[in-house]
């Protein structure tokens, strides 16, 4: 896989290898970014910026994104599969969820931005001066994208098409763990006509790597990033010395609040989904589950009925319906979060360990569903992001009692509400301290409505207008009467 600039593929003189969580097998070989290859392509977008690309309209922009979604359809098995590849999750998810999202999301800012009018003002002053006052849209400049391995075309177009459609010209550093479909994105952005460094993607890490050769780089307008809240620190003081504004997407530690009153077989599905999706490796995902008391045990019951059910396996395989975790590293991270609750008095009801799936699955980074009950918020395990398959279950007597529960952790991404209660579902959604409060379901996603994160989780709001705030930049135009 090679990098991206000004519309040329490039390798480089040094690479890293890429390996399949599914069994350790080689995906391939990945030509890693040097800080002259980031110069480059940071160039390579500014001359973009100042070429034909920067006097593009609105309208041309938006056809533009149609075209690209388009043409991510026409490649669809073939991103379905690299993405499959990098991650080792069943190809069904990346089918449903993560490339069809891609797609959606170019058409989606298409929409937004063709829609999107600007502020005027008449300005009347006392003395009868009058004068007419408009915001001019610009846009921000050379953004760069950092993204994570989770849901990586998904996040990574998540930003890139907002960033096109608003004008910009961006230099995307995927995760180490997931070149492959940035690596697709780039050739089917060169298919769709995107002009040559509008669109550039270095390969590489984080410190000493691509990721801060680029944060650093005195040549960016700002940054958008998708990762741990750790390193939208580090990044933070990348740019500080230079003022770059940044829009985060951090980590979050998601609480569920099962009122007594819930459809009980529909909160179960709806937990079973927002614990162990991408095996629990979403952002949204949920790891704290507060359960009214009468029904904690049958909750507990259900929920740990349904982890036994998951199949992992090959990705291929129909049947299989649990992946890997991204990495052997970090499964030893998830890993050491099972042993920790244990020593913090967790009960175990189910999962716990790493499963043996057999000599054919043995070099993969696999791990088992977990639930755990008898922890308490002041835990480690209940504190902290584990990004893995594993939630506890903490009981609560009332509605007062479950929302200081839910509210008392440093993270603030997502919620969500399980009740049949109608004013209670709006009452404790709205005093989630979170960016976004689910009632009944989970991960339903508005493509239109602000997503972000609250404290650790984050800094801005993404989708729809909320985008093209951190996007554009407006010029006030004030011309007198
Ligand atoms: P990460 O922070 O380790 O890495 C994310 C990206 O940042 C990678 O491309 C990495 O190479 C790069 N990077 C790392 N250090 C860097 C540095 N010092 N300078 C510049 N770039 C650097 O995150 P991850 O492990 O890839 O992803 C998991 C995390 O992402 C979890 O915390 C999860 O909650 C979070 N996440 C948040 C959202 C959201 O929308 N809020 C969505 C998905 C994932």
């Amino acid at each position: 896989m090679t990098n991206f600039v000004g519309g040329r593929f490039l390798e480089t003189g040094r690479t890293f290898t890429k390996t399949s969580p599914v069994d350790g097998s080689v995906v391939g070989q990945v030509h890693e970014a040097d800080a002259t290859t980031v110069d480059e392509a940071v160039r390579a977008a500014r001359a973009a910026l100042d070429g034909p690309w920067g006097r593009s309209s609105v309208p041309e922009r938006a056809a533009l994104l149609r075209r690209i979604a388009t043409r991510v359809e026409e490649r669809f098995d073939d991103l379905v599969r690299a993405e499959s590849a990098d991650t080792g999750k069943p190809l069904h998810l990346a089918r449903t969820l993560d490339v069809a999202r891609a797609a959606a999301n170019f058409r989606a800012f298409a929409d937004t931005v063709a829609a999107h009018g600007m502020d005027s003002f008449l300005t009347e002053l006392p003395d009868g001066r009058r004068a007419l006052n408009y915001a001019y849209d610009k846009p921000l400049g050379v953004v760069a994208v950092i993204v994570p391995w989770n849901l990586p075309l998904l996040l990574l177009t998540w930003k890139v098409a907002p960033a096109l459609a608003c004008g910009n010209a961006v230099v995307v550093k995927p995760s180490e763990e997931t070149p492959s479909s940035a690596a697709l994105l780039a050739e089917i952005m060169a298919e769709a006509g995107v002009p040559d460094g509008v669109f550039n993607v270095v390969h590489g890490f984080g410190p000493g790597s691509a990721g801060e050769f680029l944060t650093t780089h005195p040549g960016i307008d700002g940054v958008t990033f998708t990762g741990e809240s750790a390193t939208g620190s580090a990044i933070m003081r990348a740019v500080a010395p230079r003022v770059r504004p940044v829009s985060f997407e951090l980590g979050g530690k998601n609480a569920a609040l099962v009122f007594a009153d819930a459809d009980l077989e529909r909160t179960v599905d709806g937990l079973a989904r927002s614990v162990f999706t991408n095996t629990g490796q979403v952002c949204l995902c949920t790891e704290r589950v507060y359960v009214q008391r009468p029904v904690y045990d049958e909750v507990a019951a259900a929920l740990a009925k349904r982890a036994a059910e998951l199949r992992p396996g090959r990705p291929e395989d129909p049947d299989t319906t649990f992946g890997p975790l991204i990495s052997t590293g970090h499964r030893e991270k998830v890993r050491s979060y099972y042993d920790l609750a244990v020593r913090e008095g967790a009960r175990v009801l189910t999962g716990g360990g790493v499963p043996d799936l057999g000599e054919d699955l043995a070099g993969g980074a696999w791990i088992e569903p977990t639930l755990w009950t008898g922890l308490t918020n002041t835990d480690r395990v209940v504190r902290e992001e584990i990004f893995g398959p594993a939630a506890a279950l903490i009981p609560f007597d009332d509605e007062d009692e479950a929302v200081r529960l839910a509210n008392d952790t440093e993270y603030g991404l997502a919620a969500a509400v399980w009740t049949s209660d109608l004013e209670r579902a709006h009452r404790v959604a709205q005093r989630m301290r979170v960016g976004l409060s689910w009632v009944n379901t989970w991960f339903l996603r508005e493509l239109r409505a602000p997503f972000g994160g609250a404290g650790l989780s984050g800094i801005g709001r993404e989708g729809g207008t909320h985008s093209l705030h951190f996007y554009r930049q407006p010029t006030n135009v004030c011309v007198q009467l």
